[in-house]
């Protein structure tokens, strides 16, 4: 076993990828149906024929730069596993800013709040805060069928497919109803920036959620006019931003009467939520 994920690491090393050792033991611990922490430590435990070729076949995609998400189908985020698909972006840990921002302005987390998430994806920052907020229901938009559907399969899996709705949309146009918290981690990487970025991102996340236009607030410019109209008074509303997009998100916010915008910086001390 230990030779074997040597051998893996080795391979994956090969193809310039850093975490190649952490990957491997991912990949066994995922053929042989057990936690990473429980993987078999003698060198001489051997892997069956049948593992020995489903670790290899794992191995054949990761070494083409495929994202382990993609290899085992979920990626963690906050407390939950969600599943994920070509059709939609990795839930990330900077998304996490977002979900903290939202939990810390809250003062009452038991009240009935009602949500929107635009541009849901995996659904992983609604069904988060669904599953934070007891007594919340929530709406999540996606412009993508298939992103829908992924995130449909993640409400269900979570036991929160009683409150949260999913529905085929266009950031606002057309939606009515007010809600207490909108939130979006809306494509924001500018279009020629995408080809630069690693390729488990620029070669298999889906471009339609990364492609934010030529300098990667065009979701914003859409999304924002709609949402003071979509917020109660006093509502709260949380945007994911790049990195140096935070103070043009927050001017926009202004002049679409949403002032007074606040930031949170992500673990990278990168400004990656505006809070209003
Ligand atoms: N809302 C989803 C997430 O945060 C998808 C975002 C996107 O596709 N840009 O992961």
């Amino acid at each position: 076993m230990g030779q074997a994920i040597n051998a893996a690491a080795e391979r994956l090393a090969e193809a310039g990828i850093d975490t190649a050792h952490f990957d491997s033991r991912l990949m066994a611990a995922e053929v042989l149906g057990v936690e990473m922490r429980r993987l078999p430590a003698s060198h001489h435990a051997e892997l069956s024929p049948e593992d020995a070729a489903r670790l290899a076949a794992m191995l054949d995609r990761r070494a083409a730069r495929e994202p382990m998400s993609h290899i085992l189908g979920r990626r963690g985020f906050w407390t939950h596993d969600f599943l994920v698909t070509k059709d939609t972006l990795d839930p990330r840990p900077d998304t996490e800013t977002l979900i903290e921002a939202v939990l810390g302005a809250l003062d009452d987390r038991g009240r009935p709040l009602r949500l929107v998430d635009f541009g849901t994806g995996t659904g992983c920052i609604l069904l988060t805060l669904l599953s934070e907020l007891g007594h919340a229901t929530g709406l999540g938009i996606d412009a993508s069928e298939a992103a829908l559907a992924v995130a449909g399969d993640n409400a269900e899996r979570l036991g929160l497919a009683s409150r949260a709705q999913f529905r085929l949309g266009d950031w606002g146009w057309g939606l009515d109803g007010v809600f207490d918290i909108i939130v979006s981690n809306p494509p924001y990487i500018p279009d020629g920036d995408i080809d630069g970025l690693e390729p488990e991102v620029s070669r298999y996340e889906p471009r339609s959620a990364l492609a934010g236009g030529a300098d990667g607030l065009d979701c914003y410019r859409a999304l924002i006019p709609h949402m003071a109209r979509l917020l109660v008074p006093g509502g709260l509303a949380a945007l994911e931003v790049g990195a140096g997009q935070a103070s043009d998100v927050a001017a926009m916010l202004a002049a679409a009467g949403l002032p007074g915008a606040g930031f949170r910086c992500d673990l990278g001390g990168i400004e990656r939520c505006v809070i209003v």
